[in-house]
Parts: C-alpha cells; structure tokens; sequence
C-alpha cells in the first residue's frame, strides 16, 4: 500500500508538471487544466494520508503507462540481485533522473567544439576530469556500458588478425568486442571448480607463446578485475607488470570494481579502464566509463577527419540526458561509498559464513571473499529441487515469499548473489530467510 501510494503522489505531480508545460510561459490556466490540477492535488493528498498513517497491507502493481508496471523490487524486497546491487541510485540521482527526463536535455547549452565532455551546464566537463581523477587515470568519457568501452579500445588498437589476451572468467562482452575487431582471442587459464583463481605469471607464458606461434605479441590484454563467475578480486598489478616487461597494454575491466571499491588505474599499471555505471557506479542503465593514460588518449579519442573535435569512437555524442547528470549526481555518493568497502566485504563474508551453515553448502571462488559478489553451491537446495513440483523455481519462491529478490530463478545448485549496500539488518535477513527455507525443507542447519 505504501509503494502504491508512494507512485500515485509521484505520478499525480506529474500530471500537474504537464500542465506547468503545457502553460508556458506564464501558466494561466483554463477551466480544464483547473480541474486537472485540482484532481491531481486531491490524489497526492489521499497518497500521503496512507503514507502519514504508514498503512500496511497489499495493493495491486500501479502501472506508469499502459502495460507498464511501476518497478518496486528495491522498495518491497532485499535485493541481492547479484549485477545489480552496485548500480543501485542514491536519492540525488533519482531526482535528477526526474528533473532531466527529457531527450536531449543537456543539450541546451552545448558550445563549439559540441562535445558531451565540454559542456559547462550542467558542468559535465569537470565531471569528466574528476572522473578521470578518481580513477587514477588521464582522460575518461562516457560510453553506454563497459562493453562500448572494450568495443571503443578493440577498434582502435586491433587489426584483423591480431591477437587479444583474455582471462578465462571474462564477460561474453569482451569476446564480442574483440571478435567485432576481428581479432585472434587467446585465453588465460584459471584454476577450475572450485576457486578459479587466475596466475598473473600465465599471463606473461600465454603472451611468449603467441609470439613464437604467430610471429607477434598479442597487441592487448583484457583482465576482469573481479569475474562475473565467482567474484573473484584479480591481482591487477602484478598481471601489469608481467605485460610491462613485454610492452603489451592493458584494459582492465571494472565492471564489478570501479565505483564500489577503491580502483586507481595508475597504481594498478591499466592502460584503459572500463568501469559500467548500471554495474557499480550507482548509475542508470546503459552506463559506462573509459579511463585512459594520456599516451593512449590521442588514439582511442582521436578526431575525426571529417568532422573536426568530433571523437569517431564516440560518434561524437555517447550518453545524454538524464543518464548522463544522473551519473554526475552519483559521484559525490560514490566517492564517499568507496571509503567504505572494508565493511561491505565484511558483511559478504558474514553472510557467506551463515550460508554455510546450511547441509553441505559451500561458497566458490577464493576464499575469504574480497569482495560482495558471491557464489555459493547448494547441493541439498538443488536435490530439492528435484523432487520439488516447482523445481528449481521453489528456491526462488520460497525467498520471495520471505522478503528476498533478486536469484535468478530455476538455479539451485550455483546461486549468485551480491550483498553490496544492503545494511547489516538487511544481510542478517537475509540469512534467516536462507535458513528458514533450509529448515522448512529438512536441511540440517549447524
Ligand atoms: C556486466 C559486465 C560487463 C558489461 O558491462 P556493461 O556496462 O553492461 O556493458 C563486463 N564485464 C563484466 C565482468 C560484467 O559483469
């Protein structure tokens, strides 16, 4: 009912908005807008005297436009929606989401040479430069996703043919990057079920033999920071230094690090840094962020040669409008948040700790955890399963039914979920909800 109400008085003020548009400039209205106006205050009124009275109970989805329900998981459930914890906005951004909603709406004010990363209001410039910054690294931009960052490096380092290093946990972006550049992918090895840990050193081993079996080194490696399998912190530095000996760049991709933990490309010796603002930088989808060291800046931004200042990887323009401020609007929240992270991995390993209390369960990846992507086995949840009339979907279900969203629904055996931002009450229940569902099912719980 609360949630209900919550959209009817965001939604009615909405409607008094479109008056205020439809009114310019001085907003004199007529009988009917009158009584729109009028109708509209009335239902933001009977909105708050449910919210005053703080009712509970249920109420049935409010739907924006026809067909589309208003989104509320983050306001009914605990989400431990393991890709989206870190992309979840703090109020500011939400507001400036609202106040830019318009298509492009931070276009006002785009002066010669028309470039998304020199627009002065909003001030996405120094937006830009205090990106670049707090990244550790010399020029950033905008790209709708990490994957247009890979895909903006791949094309202006890759020619057909040549060789691309990737570690073997790495997101299916990456492959697609480098196939679309037509490039050779060659992968480093990881230690298997159940750690998957990756040696720096391999990377060094697997570049020697490209050389001797192609004649080249490869011309790039792309390492995960941490892996979308298991979440696994990879040992950026000590993959840069083998690559440094034998002058092959590095991209290393931040989807998972940059913007919920400390990242600093430079220390870490990255080349380019790909961070995804809908991943981890409290941002709206599609987001994105390229971090580059001022040598590579003149090759992956070049200039057009037809159109002068226009940057040919970003067609000019990447993200505009209200995802753009929104990421600015983020950044104060996300500078601060980072500070952070000792107590966020803290709670993963609690939680992953209370997980393991259930039958013969067990968390993959390394262990202690370094971070708040988990991946657990269950094999008791997923001999359930089984037997179960809604198969691997009761798992699902049944944490639903308790208050927790965010599996993905049919998987019992390995289940990822991620705890990043969720506050101590939340993981604890958490928990609980695992373990109820464990008890219910006659799982022994230690
Ligand atoms: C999601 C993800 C990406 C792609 O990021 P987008 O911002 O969605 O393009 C890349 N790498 C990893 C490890 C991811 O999990």
């Amino acid at each position: 009912m609360k949630v209900r109400a919550l959209y009817e008085a965001l939604f009615a003020l909405e409607d008094v908005r479109q008056v205020l548009r439809e009114t310019t400039p001085d907003h004199t209205l007529t009988e009917q807008q009158r009584t729109v106006v009028l109708k509209a205050l009335e239902r933001v009124r009977e909105a708050l005297t449910v919210l005053e009275e703080w009712k509970s109970g249920d109420a049935p989805p409010i739907q924006s436009a026809p067909g589309i329900v208003a989104r509320s998981a983050e306001e009914e459930y605990v989400s431990v929606q393991p890709i989206q914890r870190g992309g979840v906005l703090p109020p500011e951004a939400r507001k400036t989401l609202t106040a830019y909603c318009d298509g492009y709406s931070v276009c006002d004010y785009c002066l010669p040479p028309f470039r998304l990363d020199r627009i002065r209001r909003p001030n996405l410039m120094e937006f830009h430069r205090e990106l670049a910054e707090f990244l550790g690294m010399d020029e950033a931009r905008l790209f709708p996703g990490a994957r247009r960052c890979f895909q903006a490096v791949m094309s202006s380092l890759v020619k057909p043919g040549d060789t691309v290093l990737v570690d073997s946990l790495s997101h299916y972006t990456v492959y697609l990057a480098a196939e679309q550049a037509g490039a050779r992918v060659v992968e480093v090895p990881n230690t298997g079920y159940p750690e998957y840990r990756i040696d720096p050193e391999a990377y060094g081993e697997k570049a020697d033999e490209v050389e001797r079996e192609t004649g080249k080194p490869p011309v790039l490696a792309v390492l995960s920071h941490v892996d979308y399998k298991v979440g696994n912190l990879h040992d950026a530095k000590r993959v840069s230094e083998t690559l440094k000996d034998r002058e092959i760049p590095l991209l290393l991709n931040c989807a998972y690090t940059a913007g919920v933990m400390p990242v600093n490309g430079r220390e870490l010796g990255a080349d380019f840094l790909a961070a995804s603002g809908h991943k981890s930088f409290a941002s709206p989808a599609p987001s994105g962020i390229l971090a580059v060291r001022e040598e590579w800046a003149d090759r992956v931004f070049r200039e057009s040669r037809f159109r002068e200042g226009k940057e040919v990887e970003l067609l000019g323009c990447t993200l505009m409008g209200g995802v753009a401020v929104a990421m600015m609007a983020s950044l104060p929240h996300v500078k601060e948040r980072v500070e952070r992270w000792p107590e966020e991995v803290e709670k993963a390993r609690w939680l992953v700790s209370e997980l393991e209390r259930i039958g013969r369960s067990k968390q993959l990846g390394v262990k202690p955890k370094q971070h708040t992507l988990i991946c657990m086995e269950f094999p008791d949840f997923h001999e359930v399963s089984k037997k179960h009339k809604r198969r691997g979907y009761f798992l699902y279900e049944e944490l639903r039914r308790r208050g927790v969203f965010g599996l993905q629904p049919g998987l019992t055996l390995h289940v990822k979920l991620n705890t990043y931002g969720l506050n101590w009450r939340q993981v604890r229940h958490v928990a609980g909800a695992f373990k109820d569902v464990a008890e219910k099912y006659r799982i022994p719980v230690s």
